[in-house]
């Protein structure tokens, strides 16, 4: 007997239909940032999804809120699914909330197909995953897992002055039923479901990915220094503009980052000039450089020529240029046992699908150092995400939670 039999399509679609209204915003999308009281809403509401099933719950101290199935076994390590609530300020209804509404689904599977497993098998809704309003990301897996401290969390303000650890003492109320949890907790396996927020699947007509890995991304910040002139009275080869200066990196960086597979992203996501006068020639640019891709040597190659380039450009046109790597991720790889269980999964489902990276980052991405991890892509309709307009199908969205829950059965040792 498969335990995906027992997977409800509407019951999953009425989940996410109740918890998207939680934060509605007119346009049919969601704003529900971390920590706000929306957020704190939307996890009374899965707390009281679980405690009416008779499954229990747990929150950690900076908020993670974990269901839970108890096993045969039950001081085993769980094998644990899950996903975040919280979105962005013009997000969509499904991400994040599909990975953990269809987790809870899962469970509720397991309880009604009356199978005993002998790991206990968990929801978790990790905590500011969006980093929307309390940057980085993923600041609750960051937080479980060890990457950044409890303390320096709490310290971080959003642009009202308001901090995480302030914001989360009122949302942790909500939920105060929850019995604690420490950090770090060892888990058998991680698969989080997430929607593709992109349009492989949509385009091949595939309703799977089978997530191998999560690129590689690279962070820049690069400045250009130039000098302010009149602009009506310097000659061109009197000025030291900054913004043409800036514009000509700019182009020819995204020149270089063009690739024949298209496996590069190249984003030029903030761009500042000062003074910001109209009739005085700028003599300064901040932009930002967000770089991705698959391969590690791929980014590191266009990485070398992002620290290079600015200066030669900038020294050109008589300027100045200093850039600065914020950030730099490597390639997280996936467990070849799960990608290998999801695969399988898929393929006794008859689910069309492909393995593929991931092209955004994901909680996912920092639980490898704990437990064997994976996920589960589905389609999103014209692959539309971080938008109020993102959507999804009920079928395609219950197709993969019949795959996470058959991988979390097999992996929590079902009895029967
Ligand atoms: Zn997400």
């Amino acid at each position: 007997m498969r335990i995906s039999n027992f997977v409800k399509q509407d019951r999953l679609w009425g989940r996410l239909t109740d918890l998207a209204k939680i934060g509605a915003t007119a346009k049919g999308g969601v704003n529900r940032q971390a920590l706000t009281a929306e957020d704190g809403a939307a996890r009374r509401l899965l707390a009281d999804w679980a405690l009416s099933r008779g499954f229990s719950i747990f929150q950690d101290d900076i908020g993670n809120l974990f269901v839970r199935r108890n096993g045969s076994e039950d001081s085993l390590p769980p094998v644990t699914t899950g996903s975040h609530l919280d979105t962005q300020p013009t997000g969509g209804r499904f991400d994040g909330a599909y990975g953990v509404m269809a987790g809870l689904e899962a469970l509720e599977a397991l309880e009604d197909s009356g199978i005993r497993t002998r790991h206990p098998v968990e929801v978790v809704a990790w905590t500011n995953e969006e980093g929307a309003r309390f940057p980085p990301s993923c600041m609750g897996s960051g937080v479980y897992t060890g990457r950044y401290t409890l303390d320096w969390a709490l310290s971080v303000q959003d642009p009202a002055g308001t901090s995480v650890g302030e914001a989360l003492t009122a949302v942790m109320e909500q939920t105060k039923d929850a019995a604690p949890r420490g950090f770090g907790a060892p888990m058998a396996a991680y698969i989080e479901a997430h929607i593709e927020q992109g349009p492989i699947l949509v385009s091949a007509g595939e309703t799977i990915g089978v997530v191998t890995s999560v690129q590689s991304q690279n962070l820049f910040e690069v400045e250009v220094f130039g000098e302010e002139a009149h602009a009506g009275t310097t000659p061109r080869a009197n000025r030291s503009d900054a913004v043409l200066a800036a514009v000509e990196i700019v182009a020819e960086l995204e020149r270089a980052a063009q690739d024949e597979a298209d496996a590069m992203r190249f984003t030029v996501g903030r761009f500042i000039a000062k003074p910001g006068a109209p009739n005085t020639v700028p003599s300064h640019v901040v932009f930002t450089i967000d770089l991705r891709h698959p391969e590690n040597s791929e980014i590191e190659r266009m990485s070398n020529l992002i620290e290079c380039l600015p200066g030669e450009v900038s020294a050109r046109r008589r300027c100045r240029a200093k850039v600065t790597r914020l950030s730099d991720s490597p390639v997280t790889p996936f467990s070849d046992d799960i990608v290998g269980l999801i695969d399988s999964k898929r393929r006794d489902l008859e689910l069309p699908g492909r393995r593929m990276p991931s092209g955004a980052g994901h909680d996912a991405m920092y639980i490898p150092p704990l437990a064997p991890t994976g996920m589960i892509f589905v389609p999103c309709v014209d692959g539309i995400s971080h938008n109020e307009a993102e959507d999804a199908l009920p079928h395609d969205l219950a197709d993969g939670t019949r795959v996470l829950v058959d991988c979390l059965a097999e992996l929590a040792g079902r009895e029967g």
